[in-house]
């Protein structure tokens, strides 16, 4: 039977990568229904909302999705499409797997940790006060009476809610998925020495869930500023690090810079039931239509939903020939290349046409 997928294939350079990686996924074999749907600058145009119902609703419907990324609009009311799409399908996890493959250039070398991130709170969650408006004023005004701190009368604030009963899923998420993957030891990370109550929580929550698992899985905990470091001194010392949504956006980054950019860096979006996979990167506006960017990262994307629906041997397969063409180093994007502007370099179709090439000849073995 065909595996329905919701395929949204988003703006900016969007189209090209989740184009590539829709090709890829066909090229596997596999049986795939698409169900093609808009966000974004495209879905403004239509539907007059970056947004559209009927893009929620085929994704609640098919319980499956792939995205290409989308801008964040100016203007619209929208803080952003994403972080909307997350909390309408309450995607509360957001699971970055980081490998280095060979060929790819890095100062690291067998970097290989999963970030999941928290992401339906936090600084994250989107209640922001405007300098200056009514309710900013009257905010500044009851904070000062109550915490006897004086804020700036001209201040902006950010809410940073962080509660338990999110906190708990996230860490049973993370947890089970170390299980779930054969990973060694989960890292609760956080800022709890100076946020006592929200880092504090987060903290607490996270060593008693951790009590669930002992002698299963080993957990320790890090302050997000020593991560940093560490993450760039021993980067193998990590497997799956657990975070809020905050922090877990801006490791994202230095993991994905960790393993070679954001070019390679896939991820996956997980509620109940619900899955939608996209990279970590961005739109990438500048490079729109010059089918010039690296696809890996959406075809990773790809990997990771073929392992979710359980097709183990075409997501290896993929993988594996994604890795043989990144360590060939001969049909890959600009990024790729010593040189920025190697006139060697493929185009982003072409660099997936070499994957699906090699994707006939490779061996894999699935235990
Ligand atoms: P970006 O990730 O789009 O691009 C930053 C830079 O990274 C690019 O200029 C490029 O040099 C490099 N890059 C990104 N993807 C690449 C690829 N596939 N191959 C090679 N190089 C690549 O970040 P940005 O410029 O901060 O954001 C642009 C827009 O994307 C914003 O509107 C932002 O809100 C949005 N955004 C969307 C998502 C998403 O849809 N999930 C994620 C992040 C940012």
């Amino acid at each position: 039977m065909a595996h329905r997928v919701t395929f949204i294939p988003g703006d900016g350079i969007g189209p090209e990568v989740a184009w590539a990686a829709r090709r890829c996924l066909d090229a596997t074999g596999l049986s795939f229904q698409w169900d093609e749907r808009l966000a974004g600058e495209s879905a403004i145009r239509q539907f007059k909302t970056p947004l559209p119902e009927e893009t929620l609703a085929s994704v609640r419907e098919n319980r499956l999705a792939i995205k290409g990324p989308v801008t964040t609009p100016i203007g619209t009311g929208f803080r952003s499409v994403n972080v909307a799409l997350r909390k309408e399908l309450n995607l509360f996890a957001c699971v970055r797997p980081c490998r280095t493959y060979a060929g790819v250039r890095s100062p690291f070398q067998r970097v290989d940790l999963v970030l999941v991130r928290e992401n339906t709170e936090d600084l994250y969650a989107g209640i922001e006060f405007a300098a200056g408006d009514a309710h900013t004023k009257q905010l500044i005004a009851q904070f000062t009476e109550w915490t006897k701190q004086p804020i700036q009368p001209d201040a902006a604030i950010s809410i940073k809610p962080i509660s338990a009963t999110a906190t708990e899923r996230i860490v049973r998420y993370a947890f089970e998925y170390a299980l779930a993957h054969g990973r060694k030891k989960v890292t609760a990370v956080h800022k709890a020495n100076i946020m006592k109550f929200t880092d504090g929580l987060f903290l607490e929550t996270a060593r008693r869930i951790a009590k669930d698992y002992e002698g299963r899985m080993a957990f320790e905990d890090r302050l997000v500023d020593a991560t940093c470091m560490q993450l760039v001194l021993r980067p193998q010392d990590f497997d799956v690090l657990v975070l809020p949504n905050l922090y877990g956006d801006i490791l994202s980054d230095l993991c994905a810079g960790l393993i070679g950019g954001l070019g390679i860096a896939p991820g996956a979006n997980i509620g109940d039931g619900i899955a939608l996979f996209e990279a970590v990167h961005g739109s990438a506006p500048k490079y729109q239509g010059l089918n010039k960017v690296n696809p890996t990262a959406m075809i990773l994307s790809g990997v990771l939903l073929l392992e979710h629906i359980g097709e183990r041997e075409a997501a290896k397969r993929l993988d594996s020939a994604v890795a043989a063409v990144l360590r060939e180093g001969t049909r890959v994007t600009y990024d790729l290349k010593a040189e920025r502007n190697d006139p060697t370099a493929v185009g982003t179709k072409e660099m997936a046409d070499a994957v699906i090439e090699k994707m006939k000849t490779v061996k894999v073995r699935v235990a």
